[in-house]
């Protein structure tokens, strides 16, 4: 369920639960067993929404909020690599 219309349905962030329009937050999706920042917004694939804090990523992780958003087994290795490449997003 993917239509092209501009869409006004806010998003949540994984860590904070903030709702927001998605274009206030960095889109996450699990591809090839990585978490992948979708800067396009345009990769397929269940992705989950969080703020550019790293707080957030810090509270997300504490609550295996990856796991449960993304229904995927995120190993930890994964969110320590997935953590440094996500600092280089932050403002
Ligand atoms: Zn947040």
């Amino acid at each position: 369920m993917n239509d092209m219309k501009k869409s006004t349905k806010q998003r949540s962030c994984v860590g904070c639960r903030k709702k927001a329009d998605k274009s206030e937050f960095l889109r996450i999706v699990f591809f090839d067993k990585k978490l992948v920042v979708d800067t396009e917004q345009k990769l397929d694939g269940r992705g989950c929404y969080l703020c550019l804090k790293k707080d957030c990523l810090t509270m997300a992780i504490k609550r295996n909020a990856f796991n449960y958003r993304l229904k995927q087994k995120v190993s930890k290795e994964e969110l320590a690599r997935f953590r440094d490449q996500f600092e280089k997003y932050l403002p």
